[in-house]
């Protein structure tokens, strides 16, 4: 009953018609920004993350302690449990979801494949029968894809309607897998869904498996990084994304979606099914990453730089985001600098490391 009454707290919106989301993955990096976010506009937002350890969990809990100090309670769970699920919507009735639990990382897959079949796709299976089958009214569901889904995809810049059938890592052949998924439970259950493909997210509490972070661990720790070089000649590069970025395109499409009846209401309306690209629309090389934090961190790296093996990377990405822009508004706003410079801060903040050069202490 404690429980319950934390969850019915943690989902009530404090503003006038404002929505009560269900965010899979809270305790995740993306997954906290939009549940802050979420929040302070005054929307009710219960998080649900299954804490796992593909990177430190420590991370996580102190995430869900940030959460926990705005007031937003945070489910132990999976997805994958159903009879939680339904529980869950029984106890809140949440208007919309923000489905970003998941197996992220690409080069993992070839250590734990099955770790990926569980999360995108046996998770979201499960979440899609709950909210399509057994939660009426409908709930509207906002999941994250992935940019990955381009994969070998040679179009500059990438847009939604670009082949997708090229997978380059069992990760992006799970997200993929869910978009096909999504098709589905559209269409038999009339359940509202919109796809996020995201670009290369990174800023503060971000994840330690991911190049931008494990690169300034190591700069600082006077380690070397390796730094792929791309075949063929061509220069690695990403569409690096700011999380405010990306938080702002993830309101925006909850907002923009629309709760269906479902199969199970009165009338069956015409249930949406969307995707859309969240990027910066700017690739940046790998190389010039490097270069940006040794000018933030004062310390030059000692890089390795060695050709790109088949691993699951793909050369580059580069975000069309017209979709997103007439849709929703969405505009990123922040470019690779400038947003690295605050993510030094609070690694630097978090870490308790002595302020390097040009990041910490000051103001920004
Ligand atoms: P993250 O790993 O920090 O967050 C995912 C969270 O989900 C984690 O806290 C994890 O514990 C939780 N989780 C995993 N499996 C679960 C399960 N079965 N049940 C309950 N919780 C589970 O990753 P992120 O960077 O915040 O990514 C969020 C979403 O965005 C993911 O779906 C990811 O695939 C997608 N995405 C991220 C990026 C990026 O650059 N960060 C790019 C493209 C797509």
């Amino acid at each position: 009953a404690a429980w319950e009454k934390q969850v019915r707290n943690s989902a009530a919106p404090r503003r006038s018609r404002g929505m009560s989301v269900l965010v899979t993955g809270a305790a995740g990096f993306v997954g906290t920004h939009c549940s802050l976010a979420l929040k302070k506009r005054g929307d009710g937002v219960v998080g649900l993350d299954n804490f796992n350890s593909y990177y430190d969990p420590s991370l996580k809990r102190d995430r869900q302690g940030l959460l926990a100090r705005h007031e937003i309670f945070v489910v132990d769970g999976d997805i994958n449990d159903g009879p939680l699920l339904v529980k869950l919507f029984d106890v809140a009735a949440f208007t919309h979801v923000l489905h970003l639990a998941a197996q992220a990382g690409v080069r993992y897959a070839m250590k734990n494949p099955q770790s990926y079949v569980a999360s995108n796709i046996a998770g979201l299976v499960n979440l899609f029968e709950v909210a399509g089958k057994l939660v009426n009214p409908q709930p509207a569901i906002v999941w994250a894809s992935s940019s990955s889904v381009y994969g070998l995809n040679t179009e500059n810049p990438f847009s939604e309607a670009d082949r997708t059938d090229q997978p380059a890592s069992l990760y992006a052949a799970t997200k993929k897998a869910g978009e096909e998924i999504a098709h589905t439970y559209n269409h038999i259950y009339g359940l509202s869904i919109t796809g996020l493909r995201f670009f290369t997210v990174y800023g503060p509490w971000g994840r330690p498996d991911m190049a931008y972070f494990s690169f300034t661990k190591d700069i600082l720790n006077g380690k070397p990084i390796t730094v792929f070089q791309g075949q063929d000649g061509v220069e690695v590069a990403r569409d690096f994304t700011f999380v405010d970025d990306v938080v702002k395109g993830c309101l925006g499409a909850l907002d923009t979606a629309e709760r269906s009846t479902g199969s199970g209401g009165k009338k069956r309306g015409p249930a949406q099914l969307r995707v859309y690209n969240l990027g910066n629309t700017s690739p940046v090389p790998v190389t010039r990453l490097v270069s940006i934090l040794e000018g933030l961190l004062g310390v030059k790296a000692k890089k390795n730089v060695v050709k790109m093996p088949r691993n699951g990377d793909v050369p580059f990405t580069h975000a069309n985001v017209t979709l997103a822009a007439h849709d929703f508004g969405y505009r990123p706003t922040t470019d690779l600098s400038a947003g690295l410079r605050k993510f030094v801060k609070w690694y630097v903040g978090y870490y308790g490391i002595k302020a390097p050069a040009k990041a910490g202490g000051s103001k920004q």
